[in-house]
């Protein structure tokens, strides 16, 4: 499947080839082009860090910690903690409609498939974390579909579905987010059975959606579930 995802810089390059401006700093580029960013801006991208833990977001190792809803998973990978200036890009884009941040992001992701092909080698189906139907009419797009629509990639998003609607998990204990997530995804059993599936989505903060869709797809089949997300929560400033 790596092999895939070689033109993807290239196919984006070509279409922004004029000069610009930084979007993290507004500094002229001549030739700006993907992720449209200045060197100095690039530099400083919260990528995720070793020691911070993936299932918490606190800085102490897995072994050390009180969490264990990562166990569900075969793999688990984040891009960039979830920090200014990714959390502000994001949330420009998700909740302001502000596009350019969102090309941003993809491009940024663009990069990242690139660099790490190795990750995807294994990987039977790509699957964005699917959103509840009345969410998508009120957003307008799913979010993680939207930033996996790279030349090259084939995310499937009809093996699972969002059947249920659930409030923020923003404030919940764990057990209440287990019974707000509790079956709240259907999986297509033709499209997930004996597959090694990737899912994604944009920002992974308490894990609880993560959990719950691996476990709907391994109910249904799946041979193995890993998940990476744009960006990850940390706690404690980190
Ligand atoms: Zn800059
Ligand atoms: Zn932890």
């Amino acid at each position: 499947m790596s092999g895939r995802f070689k033109t993807i810089q290239a196919r984006l390059g070509k279409a922004f080839p004029l000069p610009g401006w930084c979007f993290g700093c507004q500094t002229f580029l001549p030739r700006a082009t993907p992720p449209w960013l200045c060197r100095n801006c690039i530099q400083k991208l919260p990528h995720w860090q070793e020691g911070i833990c993936l299932a918490c977001g606190h800085v102490h190792h897995l072994s050390d910690c009180q969490e264990d809803w990562t166990l569900v998973l075969d793999h688990f990978h984040a891009v960039f903690a979830y920090v200014d200036p990714i959390r502000e890009w994001l949330s420009r884009f998700k909740y302001g409609g502000n596009l350019n941040g969102g090309r941003i992001l993809k491009a940024l992701l663009a990069n990242y498939f690139n660099q790490h092909p190795q990750l995807l080698e294994s990987v039977d189906l790509i699957l964005p974390v699917p959103s509840h139907p009345k969410k998508l009419v009120q957003r307008g797009l799913n979010v993680p579909a939207y930033l996996l629509d790279l030349p090259g990639l084939s995310p499937t998003n009809g093996a699972a579905k969002k059947i249920k609607e659930t409030s923020s998990q923003a404030g919940l204990h764990s057990k209440e987010r287990q019974r707000n997530l509790s079956r709240a995804f259907a999986a297509n059993p033709a499209e997930v059975e004996g597959k090694s599936v990737l899912l994604f989505d944009d920002v992974c903060t308490t894990g609880a959606t993560l959990e719950e869709l691996a476990l709907t797809l391994k109910r249904t089949g799946a041979n193995s579930v890993g998940a990476w997300v744009l960006a990850r929560a940390v706690k404690g400033g980190a």
